[in-house]
């Protein structure tokens, strides 16, 4: 098996959905710490908590939380697993120079919506990432950064109760300012659960 195989097994093994390799080398060194590749791996929220949430019920378990707190505890075991094995190797949790969202762009795994969330094809916005920054000789990818495809949807910024979004289309040069207010913003998450994407996942 390739290395990037008997990784991407490991991982999924403790409880991601899936798992990008991305080249981050033409990233500056500050940023990418001389490591090579990102492994991008995450989680999808489940049919079921989204559902409870557009339904506008409380729901029994804080899945968002606990499934993030899950994707930054598998990016510290995997940090070290990878340093065992011989690699530089750091845990990069939510917060940093490199978000999250940057490398799932470099990964094809979908474009950013006027919610500022990622939005997938396969699972809209329901979804929690973690990554590791390596110095693993992983086969990596690195994709252009999908156009957004919200087109005149406008639904996020219409369903957020403090008018914390701003209706802006992200491009490369779009800060997160641009797109909304962060402090308005309560966490209520209508913007991920309403959004069309998010709503043909839990079909
Ligand atoms: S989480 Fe709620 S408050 Fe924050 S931007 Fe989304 S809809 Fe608005
Ligand atoms: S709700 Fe509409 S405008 Fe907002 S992110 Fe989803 S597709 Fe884009």
């Amino acid at each position: 098996m390739e290395l990037n195989e008997i990784w991407e097994h490991r991982i999924k093994d403790s409880g991601a959905d899936f798992v990008y390799f991305v080249d981050i080398t033409m990233l500056p060194a500050d940023i990418t710490e001389g490591c090579s590749c990102a492994v991008l791996f995450g989680k999808t929220l489940s049919r079921e908590y989204i559902s409870t949430l557009k339904a506008g019920q409380e729901p029994k378990r804080k899945e968002v939380f606990n499934t993030e707190h899950k994707m930054d505890a598998l990016a510290v075991k995997l940090a070290d697993w990878l340093e065992t094995e011989g690699y530089k190797s750091i845990a990069k949790l939510k917060m940093g120079s490199l978000s999250h969202k940057t490398v799932a762009l470099r990964a094809g795994l979908g474009f950013i919506g006027k919610n500022n969330l990622l939005v997938t094809s396969q699972y809209g916005c329901a979804l929690m990432m973690g990554k590791v920054l390596t110095t693993a000789p992983f086969i990596t990818m690195s994709e252009m950064p999908k156009e957004p495809q919200c087109g005149d949807c406008n639904i996020c910024v219409d369903v957020c109760p403090n008018k914390a979004l701003l209706g802006k289309t992200w491009s490369v040069t779009t800060t997160r300012d641009e797109i909304m207010v962060r402090k308005l913003c309560i966490l209520c998450l209508k913007c991920m659960v309403w959004c069309p994407y998010t709503a043909e996942y839990i079909k």
